[in-house]
């Protein structure tokens, strides 16, 4: 067998792993990666960047067929129709120039890529097996990058047919009349509320008692309200027991049955570590449940072997993922560095869109003793007006005693550009007065921040 021997092995080129890949290779570390699929990940090829896609075609499709707001602004249109098939390969597009872009990239970087499927011998070797054959490759530190993968329910088992986890939904080259959604986490969240858009008939199953669980109720309650104007149904406290022909047998809350119609089924309830076939036995790494326990440098438990992204478990974010790829490989070089999680931004890019930054008022009260909370809604931002959405607020939440920001929120139309602002404020150490005192463009959304602190302080103007 061939062997390849580098100072840093990175198996999984997701966003997790090829960032590390890159950064290694431009700090000059011998550095291969090993993919087994196509370079970007779950992020770049069935997650982020195609969700995001069908979300935007969506609105725009959306957009065409809202008689009451085109009049207000004196527009008319005929009925438009959709080629969905067309819209996928829009879609496909966009993943291939980008994915094009990562393969450049490591290029560039002086990266040796592989494609095959890679298994751990031992802490410092791997076999990638390739198209071309076995490669032994000898390492001085492993990374372990190799994502997540879609959890199926023991009752609703992935047929790639008419149950289906998020890869093959955002496949469909038609939309389904009817569309069961099991999960209302944001994966389900985003992608039913796109499919209702785009003309199906949604409904959302959910165990828990509320959409979006893990969000605070006051953040979610636009996204319920906009659900139902989009005439999805939604059940709370229900589980979902089987399906066949078209039909999702449900459960209530009170344990009675009932049948939802539904062409597809999508089961979005969560994603588990991809470890499976990887040769983690072959190491003897300290496990947080199913996922690869890390320390804030992403260290494992043995020397030089590392692991980033969604293998080590939550927040499963694309952006959390290639912040430790490229804090590993620079620790790798020589930097000390550790990992922050006071400002990941989480968004949910649903109707209306929620951004979450730091901590809710709750967890700032537990952590910190008395707070400041400051909250502006759109309906008096005047840029929100034009967009002719003002549903929604930013909220801000900070120390009584030293005013430092401890969290920033924000449920509302496009928000989630904001949220880089939000997670500067963090991550910066800013007080109240420091984004008080920022001068915001008008009229813009991100008023609605600069408002938020001034009222957190007292002293509104335009409230
Ligand atoms: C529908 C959907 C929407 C999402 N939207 C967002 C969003 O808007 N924003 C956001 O931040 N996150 C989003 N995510 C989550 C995001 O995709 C993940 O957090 C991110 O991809 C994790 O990156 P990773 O590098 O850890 O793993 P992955 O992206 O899963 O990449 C791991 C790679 O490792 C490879 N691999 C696995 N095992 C092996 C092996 N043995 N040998 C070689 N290669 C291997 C896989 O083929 C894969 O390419 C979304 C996810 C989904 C499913």
């Amino acid at each position: 067998m061939n062997e390849l021997r580098c100072k840093v092995l990175v198996i999984g080129g997701g966003p997790g792993g090829y960032v590390a890949a890159i950064r290694a290779g431009e700090l000059g570390l011998d550095t291969v990666l090993v993919e087994d699929g196509q370079f970007g990940g779950a992020c770049l090829h069935v997650g982020c960047i195609p969700s995001k896609a069908i979300i935007h075609a969506a609105d725009a499709a959306h957009a065409l067929t809202e008689p009451l707001a085109l009049n207000a602004i004196g527009l008319t249109l005929t009925a438009p129709t959709l080629d969905f098939a067309k819209t996928i390969a829009w879609k496909d597009a966009i993943v291939a120039r980008l994915a094009t872009g990562v393969g450049a990239l490591l290029k560039k970087a002086g990266v040796r890529s592989l494609r095959g499927r890679a298994t751990i011998v031992d802490g410092k070797s791997a076999i990638a097996h390739a198209d071309t054959g076995d490669q032994r490759i000898v390492c001085e530190h492993l990374v372990i990058a190799t994502g997540s993968e879609p959890m199926a329910l023991e009752a609703l088992p992935f047929d790639g047919e008419d149950v289906l986890s998020s890869t093959e939904a955002l496949a469909l080259t038609e939309v389904p009349k009817t569309l069961a959604v099991v999960g209302a986490g944001y994966i389900g969240m985003e992608l039913g509320m796109a499919f209702a858009k785009l003309g199906a008939r949604v409904t959302i199953v959910e165990a828990l008692p509320r959409i979006l669980p893990l969000y605070d109720p006051e953040l979610t309650q636009p996204v319920a309200r906009r659900l139902a104007d989009l005439g999805v149904k939604t059940l709370v406290e229900a589980r979902a027991l089987s399906f066949a022909k078209g039909a999702l047998k449900v459960a209530g809350p009170d344990g009675s049955e009932t049948t939802v119609a539904a062409d597809k089924v999508l089961v979005a309830v969560g994603r588990r570590a991809r470890t499976a076939g990887l040769g983690l036995e072959k190491l003897d790494l300290a496990m947080a449940g199913p996922f690869i326990r890390v320390d804030a440098r992403s260290a494992t438990s043995m020397r030089n072997v590392w692991a980033i992204g969604d293998v080590t478990g939550e927040p499963m974010l694309a952006h959390r993922a290639m912040a430790q790829g490229e804090m590993v490989a620079e620790i790798i070089a020589g930097a000390r560095r550790a990992f922050d999680h006071r400002a990941i931004p989480s968004i949910c890019f649903t109707d209306p869109e929620v951004v979450v930054v730091g901590l809710a008022p709750e967890a700032a009260k537990a952590a910190h003793g008395e707070i400041l909370v400051g909250v502006f809604p759109f309906f008096a931002n005047g840029r929100a007006m034009t967009l002719q959405d003002d549903e929604g607020f930013v909220r801000i939440v900070a120390r009584a005693d030293n005013h430092v920001v401890l969290g920033v929120h924000a449920v509302g139309a496009g928000v989630s550009e904001l949220s880089a602002a939000f997670a500067l404020a963090l991550e910066m150490g800013a007080r109240l007065e420091d984004v008080a005192g920022t001068i915001h463009a008008h009229p813009t959304l991100s008023e609605a921040f600069h408002e938020s602190a001034l009222k957190a302080l007292g002293k509104p103007l335009h409230i």
